[in-house]
């Protein structure tokens, strides 16, 4: 079960919790109630939040630019297998 690492951003209070992948994200400071966030770290957890698609949206740019159709290349047919 993966552990979650979270941040008050009011507090400043950290704390980690114990979570399944299916279970909802926490989004209240257990000490003052306040906005936490979650703090990743590199075990390759699914980010569901907005705001981390970045690397994503980078790569969709960069893709784009070859979108327009390719010029008829002469493609070497294989030839007809013949069993
Ligand atoms: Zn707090």
């Amino acid at each position: 079960m993966p552990t979650y690492q979270y941040a008050c951003n009011a507090c400043a209070h950290e704390f980690e919790v114990f979570q399944s992948f299916s279970d909802a994200s926490l989004t209240q400071c257990p000490e003052c109630k306040g906005d936490i966030r979650k703090v990743y770290s590199a075990v390759g957890v699914v980010f569901k939040g907005s705001g981390f698609y970045k690397t994503d949206s980078v790569k969709s740019k960069s893709s784009s630019d070859v979108a327009k159709p390719a010029p008829a290349a002469p493609a070497a047919a294989p030839a007809p297998k013949a069993d």
